[in-house]
């Protein structure tokens, strides 16, 4: 191989990067590419954005931070605005590069982009490498088609496997192609100084919660609305790749080894496992990710009532709870995980709309926005993926209750309930259009 090019896309890192390895070993050329779809920043048939000024924010960061590291190895990183199918294949084509390296693709569109590319080029100028989960899909102990229906299943038959190596950072990258780079687009939202994108800002995180005694009581305080330390707040480094999962398993078994190991400990594990669930489940659904039955084909009767789902987004439903943690979200691209039951059990179960829009609008939102991890669990909350109890609704009054029980995350967030003045159906909620 004389020229390689490696599409970065969530793996914005230079650490345990096995794609970034393989496109090293080019003898002449390298080119490290990040292209940037102009359909991210436009409403879909959801109505929301595929990324949100708070992504968006994040994202940036970290190919600024990105870019700095790659100059210190001799390399630059390349930005290109439009469909990553033609970017590449033209890249490709034009600069006479002989080999396309990338990251595994979990998402159905990224997976059909990948194979059009593979189409376009021919299969041996394309190569993935797994980078995103904790195994490689070679190490699974299942054909994916046979993926187990629940996690509980899934989590013993992995019980006894080994993960994936690590791999080491390279010490020199190969020179890159003298290519234009275009600019990226601002980010409209200012810095949030506790999530600040790029892969050292994740490690310096990762160190630091490791650092502390809060692993030690994880399954204790994990539930808690919107404490710093109660979990680890590691989700969008871990969604952009800044760091990987097996970066971040490695750092708990070394906490388990030196330090202490506890029920608590361990349990931050379970989520990581549940994490490579949702991947490995996001995979093998394909277009059922995004279908209303899910992956079960059971529809629920839902439909769509743009006022209600206009006041979900801006906090303006009869729950206080729900409106205050709306709030939050908007305001700064987090919500715990408690907090996203709870909003996500409202949308689905109290005002009846299709999950596909509320998962939708997570997307635009979340700083940790992923793929797998975001529409896996809005299908397991609406009944229709990975739920052996066919769906979760949480009575928003008792959870209420049991979390904010002197209404002090209510009052952070100013979360009211909020009367409703138009005619009503008989569920309290204003008339649907027409
Ligand atoms: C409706 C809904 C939507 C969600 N959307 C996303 C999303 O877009 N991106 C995302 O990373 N997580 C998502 N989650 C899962 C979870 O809420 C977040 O991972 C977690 O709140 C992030 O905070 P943390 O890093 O402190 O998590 P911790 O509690 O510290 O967990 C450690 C890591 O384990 C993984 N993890 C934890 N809980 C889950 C879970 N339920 N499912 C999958 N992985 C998990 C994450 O990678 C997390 O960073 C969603 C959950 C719900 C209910």
């Amino acid at each position: 191989m004389k020229r390689s090019l490696l599409w970065l896309r969530h793996d914005l890192r230079i650490d345990d990067h096995p794609a970034l390895l393989r496109a090293a070993q080019a003898r002449d050329h390298m080119v490290c590419l990040y292209c940037i779809d102009p359909r991210w920043f436009v409403a879909d048939n959801w109505q929301s954005r595929r990324v949100g000024h708070h992504p968006w924010r994040f994202i940036h960061e970290s190919l600024v931070a990105l870019s700095a590291r790659l100059e210190t190895l001799g390399q630059r990183l390349v930005i290109r605005v439009g469909d990553p199918v033609a970017v590449v294949t033209q890249l490709m084509r034009n600069h006479w590069i002989d080999k396309l390296v990338c990251s595994a693709p979990f998402g159905e569109e990224e997976r059909g982009q990948y194979l059009a590319i593979q189409n376009a080029l021919g299969h041996h100028r394309c190569e993935v490498l797994q980078a995103q989960t904790l195994f490689e899909y070679q190490q699974l102990p299942f054909e994916l088609s046979d993926l187990p229906a629940t996690f509980s299943q899934f989590r013993k038959a992995v019980a006894k496997h080994a993960f994936r190596p690590l791999y080491p950072a390279p010490q020199r990258l190969p020179p890159p192609l003298q290519l234009d780079s275009q600019a990226l687009p601002p980010p409209f939202t200012v810095p949030n100084l506790q999530y600040q994108g790029g892969e050292s800002a994740g490690k310096a995180h990762l160190a630091h919660y490791f650092a502390s005694d809060a692993p030690q009581s994880y399954k204790l305080t994990r539930n808690d609305l919107d404490e710093w330390s109660s979990s680890t707040k590691l989700s969008p480094w871990l969604a952009q790749g800044c760091l990987s999962a097996r970066q971040v398993m490695a750092a708990l078994d070394h906490y388990q080894a030196t330090v202490e190991k506890n029920g608590s400990t361990e349990w931050i594990g379970v989520e990581l496992l549940w994490r490579e669930y949702f991947y490995w489940f996001a995979l093998s659904s394909g277009p059922k990710l995004f279908a209303a039955g899910g992956r079960t084909g059971v529809r629920r009767h839902v439909s769509f009532y743009p006022e209600r789902f206009a006041r979900w987004c801006a906090g303006e439903t009869p729950f206080a709870i729900v409106n205050a943690a709306m709030r939050q979200l908007n305001h700064t691209g987090f919500l715990s995980n408690r907090l996203r039951q709870l909003v996500a059990s409202a949308l689905v179960h109290e005002l009846e709309i299709d999950w596909r829009y509320g998962a939708a609008y997570f997307q635009q939102q979340l700083i940790d926005h992923d793929l797998p991890c975001n529409w896996g669990n809005w299908q397991y909350l609406a009944g229709v993926g990975a739920d052996p109890r066919g769906g979760r609704r949480f009575d928003l009054a008792k959870q209420t209750e049991m979390y904010d029980p002197d209404g002090r995350y209510r009052a952070r967030w100013q979360g009211e309930p909020v009367a409703i003045t138009e005619p009503l159906d008989e569920a309290g909620w204003p008339q649907p259009d027409g």
